[in-house]
């Protein structure tokens, strides 16, 4: 299908939801980016490798969801690195690369589970994917020219 799919953007502030009070922040990627992403991309859970602006290449969890700002007509792009960040990296640029897919989004009963994106279980889930559907091929994007820094 689609992946693996490469896109970069800066780190824009997301919908407050407080993703990271519960323990999982999840940087979010402007309209600019996620109009660009194919039009039949299914929204759920990625996984793949992502970097901040000369920064190593850690493993990332994503979701694409429907965005509730444009009452779920637009998608909304929320990553979260697999690292442990010392400062917020807001205004920085973010590269990312999706390897592959999780699972589709979860069909919401109420307006709490909404609210969050990326669970603690998809984290799990994304490591699991690294260990059973990974191939050489994924891990070798982690070296790829993409993440390379540019002078
Ligand atoms: P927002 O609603 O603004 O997206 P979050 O609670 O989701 O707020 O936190 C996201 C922000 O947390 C990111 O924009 C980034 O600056 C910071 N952050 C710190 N560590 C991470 C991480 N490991 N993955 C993603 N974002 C992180
Ligand atoms: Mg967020």
């Amino acid at each position: 299908k689609s992946l693996p799919y490469f896109c970069r953007g800066e780190v824009i502030r997301g919908f407050g939801r407080g993703s990271k009070e519960l323990g999982i922040p999840t940087a979010n990627f402007p309209d600019s980016v996620v109009d660009n992403l194919p039009a039949d991309i299914s929204t759920g859970i990625y996984y793949g490798w992502a970097s901040l602006s000369n920064g190593d290449v850690y493993k990332m969890v994503m979701s694409i969801g429907w965005n509730p700002y444009y009452k779920n007509t637009k998608k909304s792009m929320e990553t979260h690195v697999i690292h442990t960040f010392k400062e917020d990296f807001y205004g920085e640029i973010l590269s990312v690369v999706m390897v592959g897919y999780i699972r589709p989004e979860r069909s919401y009963d109420s307006l709490g589970k909404m609210l969050i994106s990326v669970r603690p279980y998809d984290v799990i889930e994304a490591k699991v994917s690294w260990t059973t559907q990974s191939t050489p091929q994924k891990k070798l994007f982690k070296e790829d020219n993409f993440f390379t820094p540019v002078a």
